[in-house]
């Protein structure tokens, strides 16, 4: 490949991509901009672009443009949370449609499609999208999306999102890729042919468990993703200027935080595996994990959540937790720090989550220090 038809990697547009300085300051950093209205000129237009806090905001323009360049998509579009970015692409589908989900989703996301896409008419069917004939099987003729993610949570499931972007491309289905858990610096569902890629900012992205948010990016400028863009505006979940600036601030250190939590999950999945109180390890770097090969072709990491079952039920697990003196007991994930969690406690009384598992986001501790813990808090 010549020099000119090299694109920049993903770390060069974390940090550049939106990032232009200030016009006027020429601020390196952006200043974050809170007014909620802009002025008009005397022809009624608005010089700078921007009319009314809820239509756009410079912050909030910022931080698209880092995120579609992420993604390798065409437009980016935020929310106040990864909830309201999934309903914006579930806005998409009508009474009468139905939508194929991943059975292990995110658990919350599961509920929202049960309890309020379904309110308007709409079929939630859910399939286990590793299984790529399952999901050609369960696919009728009100089919009209795919919903997927890649690994899952909490089995850290491996979906092919190559094969099933061919699927849903012969049957006509929109195909959305939630890509929460490898980030787009270990995988990118776009360039494997998904639609849409939808993100808990609140996650990795933010990465320091301080803020709320949610991203849509198109694969296209088309008018799926103009519906998107009208629903952000439309249905009102936008994002605060403060939450755009300062997830806009700590995408630029995403590609560094995900490589290194990566390293230390892998480093943990390893010693975790021969401890003869752990019965189970679900970590897609594993060698026995079934998702294995797949991941390594569709990711270039292996990311930094695994699951681990330990002793008989609830009580052995929340005993090994309580233990804990450096990782942190709360759900969530993605941040600097180390987590875990009892699943089953968090998910309620509709989980599928083994009585015994632990989740873990593993951080940017000294991975030692965390292994340490990890020999105490089981022995
Ligand atoms: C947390 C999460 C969501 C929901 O995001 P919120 O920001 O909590 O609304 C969606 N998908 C996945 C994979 C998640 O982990």
């Amino acid at each position: 490949m010549s020099d000119e038809q090299r694109k920049p990697g993903i770390d060069t547009v974390a940090i550049h991509a939106g990032r232009e300085p200030e016009a006027g300051s020429r601020s390196i950093a952006p200043g974050i901009t809170l007014g909620t209205n802009f002025e008009q000129a005397t022809d009624g237009s608005y010089p700078g672009g921007f009319s009314y806090g809820r239509s756009g905001n410079p912050n909030r323009n910022r931080l698209e443009v880092t995120m579609a360049s992420l993604e390798g998509g065409a437009t980016a579009v935020a929310f106040s949370s990864g909830t309201a970015a999934a309903m914006a692409v579930y806005s998409l589908l009508k009474p009468g449609d139905e939508v194929l989900a991943c059975r292990d989703a995110y658990h919350g996301i599961l509920h929202t499609l049960d309890e309020i896409v379904t309110h308007w008419g709409v079929t939630v069917t859910q399939v286990d999208t590793t299984d790529a004939d399952a999901v050609i099987e369960a696919i009728g003729p009100k089919t009209k999306m795919l919903w997927v993610e890649s690994p899952t949570n909490p089995m850290l499931w491996l979906c092919d999102i190559a094969a099933l972007s061919g699927i849903a491309n012969e049957h006509g289905l929109i195909f959305a890729v939630d890509n929460t858990f490898a980030t787009p610096v270990l995988q990118s569902p776009l360039r494997l042919g998904a639609d849409f890629v939808v993100h808990s900012a609140t996650k990795y992205l933010g990465g320091h468990s301080d803020l709320t948010g949610g991203i849509v990016v198109g694969a296209r400028d088309d008018e799926q993703s103009e519906w998107v863009r009208n629903y952000q505006v439309g249905a009102g979940a936008v994002p605060s200027p403060f939450d755009c600036w300062l997830l806009q601030r700590s995408l630029a250190t995403l590609p560094v935080r995900i490589r290194t939590q990566s390293a230390n999950a892998a480093r943990l999945a390893e010693y975790l595996l021969a401890h003869d109180r752990v019965s189970k390890v679900y970590y897609p770097g594993l060698a026995s994990h079934p998702g294995h090969q797949l991941a390594a072709q569709q990711m270039s990491e292996f990311g930094a959540m695994l699951s681990l079952c330990t002793g008989e039920g609830r009580r052995d697990a929340m005993a090994v937790l309580a233990r804990f003196k450096i990782v942190t007991r709360a759900t969530s994930l993605g941040g600097v720090e180390s987590l875990a969690e009892h699943r089953a406690s968090t998910e309620g009384p509709r989980t599928r989550a083994p009585e015994n598992l632990l989740r873990i986001s593993v951080g940017m501790e000294n991975v030692d220090d965390l292994i340490d813990d990890f020999k105490q808090a089981l022995n």
